[in-house]
């Protein structure tokens, strides 16, 4: 099938409709909002638009379930996210086209991301079974302590439209193994993947109503009566620091369990002993992965003032060389940003960095025509109050500023609210101790551009912020602990 057939045919035969109760349905109100190709600005399909009520329907449907669905097996839950895993494997071709589609990456990064985003299905289906707690004799002698875990309870999922895939499956795969309910919202930009997602989570046997799934223009009003309504218990959320803050004031109503995967501002450091072409290798991907629209994106490149001049020039030459346009066109390796509002902001951050004296070795505009576009970016010289270093870019822009300590390097990593993750290229085994000891970060890579890892905790500290996702901390986001004191007086 040539590519244009395949686009047509599979956006045909995604669902575009809610998900409540196991029933694809319109909204209340019947209204329905398109879908963009970020790359072209033409639409790609239109999907039903939730609504407040539509909300209401989805909680009273998880909330139904919700008991039935704790006292299911975890083999059977397991098994479930198992056949997910081989459903979604299955269909790779499809998940990758339409993540390409609808969010622009370039089509190898989407079936990466169907790799990754699986992997959340088959790590969870086996966490599933390995749920534990503890019987012990209090130190008195005179009870016996017993801690168990129970799901929390019907979970509201937001996601953002970055990683269509991974950020639901990162979600949805402890929640169905931790045996809670849940109503997962996309973002309006990117809900089709998540829709069929569902899809081939109900083909693999999810019973109606565990999985609800509600794309919406109005998140705000659409969710705002969820955080009111006691039978929700849980609210995890991917997305902007800003939204996070306000959806944890909104979570302190009924005292939610709350997990946040927040902003980023993610520092790359690069010391004088470093391998340098291993160091650009690393950049490319920390910067370039996503168009740069990842949360763990290297924000801000640390160079050892010895090699800072060496490892600029490589960069720009690796950004300059790199080929753009519709993620699905032969040898496109960079797709557009999400939208014109996201672009804006990078011009506005990358135009006050030079206007400030910064030098764009490489890129440094938009790229005009269709599309969000704009040039792979390498800025030298940047000042240390540029905007640029301080906010997240989220866009393939690389500033570069210079150190000359270990001590001035940790300093200048840590000059943010932020952090989630961090990068750092050395080959001194002491350094690496203190770097991970010292740095204010959740996740630390060394001598690597690319940190995530199912098996392993994702998440940040500060002002990244709250639990954890993927390896074993991602499932007891989803669980409560109950302890049960048996007295058991001496005989
Ligand atoms: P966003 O604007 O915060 O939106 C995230 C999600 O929240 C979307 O589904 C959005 O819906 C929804 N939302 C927005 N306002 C809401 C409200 N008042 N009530 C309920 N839901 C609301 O973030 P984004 O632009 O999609 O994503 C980019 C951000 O996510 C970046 O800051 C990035 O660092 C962060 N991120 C973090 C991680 C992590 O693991 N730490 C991973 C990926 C991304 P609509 O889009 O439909 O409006």
């Amino acid at each position: 099938m040539n590519s244009a057939a395949h686009e047509q045919r599979l956006l045909e035969s995604v669902p575009t409709g809610l998900l409540i109760d196991g029933k694809w349905q319109e909204s209340i109100t019947g209204g329905r909002f398109s879908v963009n190709d970020p790359a072209t600005g033409t639409t790609l399909a239109t999907v039903a638009d939730a609504s407040a009520a539509d909300a209401a329907a989805a909680l009273d449907a998880a909330a139904a379930v919700q008991q039935e669905w704790a006292a299911t097996s975890p083999r059977l839950r397991g098994d479930i996210l198992r056949r997910g895993f081989e459903a979604v494997h299955a269909r790779a071709d499809d998940f990758a086209l339409l993540m390409t589609l609808e969010m622009g990456k370039a089509l190898a990064e989407s079936h990466a991301e169907v790799n990754y985003g699986a992997e959340f299905l088959r790590w969870f289906s086996e966490e599933a079974v390995r749920v534990g707690g503890r019987y012990t004799t209090s130190p008195d002698g005179g009870s016996r302590l017993l801690v168990t875990k129970r799901p929390v309870g019907p979970a509201l999922l937001i996601t953002p439209w970055n990683f269509p895939l991974a950020m639901a499956t990162r979600k949805v795969g402890p929640a169905i193994a931790a045996g809670c309910t849940m109503i997962l919202k996309p973002a309006d930009l990117t809900p089709l993947t998540s829709l069929l997602l569902a899809q081939v989570l109900l083909d693999s046997g999810l019973p109606p109503g565990v999985l609800n799934v509600i794309p919406t223009t109005s998140a705000a009003q659409t969710t705002e009566g969820l955080f009111r309504d006691p039978r929700l218990r849980k609210l995890s959320f991917t997305g902007s620091t800003g939204v996070g803050q306000k959806l944890l004031q909104q979570a302190s109503t009924t005292v939610l369990r709350t997990s946040m995967e927040l902003g980023g501002n993610a520092p790359f450091l690069v010391f004088a002993d470093a391998d340098i072409e291993a160091a650009v290798e690393g950049a490319v991907a920390a910067k370039l992965r996503n168009i740069g629209q990842a949360c763990t994106a290297a924000n801000r490149f640390l160079v050892h003032e010895d090699v800072a001049d060496g490892f600029a020039t490589k960069l720009a030459d690796r950004f300059a060389a790199k080929m753009l346009g519709r993620g699905t066109d032969d040898g496109v390796e960079i797709g557009p940003l999400i939208d014109e509002r996201s672009r804006e902001k990078v011009r506005s951050l990358v135009d006050d960095a030079l206007g400030r004296g910064a030098t764009a070795l490489a890129g440094g505009a938009v790229v005009p025509g269709a599309g969000y576009f704009y040039q792979p970016t390498v800025l030298t010289g940047v000042p240390a109050d540029a905007r640029v270093l301080t906010e997240e870019i989220f866009g393939p822009v690389a500033p570069i500023v210079t150190f000359r300590t270990t001590e001035e390097a940790i300093k200048e990593a840590n000059r943010t609210p932020f952090g989630l993750a961090a990068y750092a290229y050395t080959r001194d085994l002491d350094r690496v101790i203190r770097l991970s000891e010292r740095l204010e970060t959740g996740m630390l890579g060394i001598n690597t551009g690319i940190i995530s890892n199912p098996a392993a905790p994702f998440g940040g500290v500060k002002q990244s912020g709250l639990g954890r996702e993927g390896g074993f901390e991602g499932i007891d986001e989803y669980l409560e602990t109950v302890y049960v004191g048996i007295a058991q007086p001496a005989s």
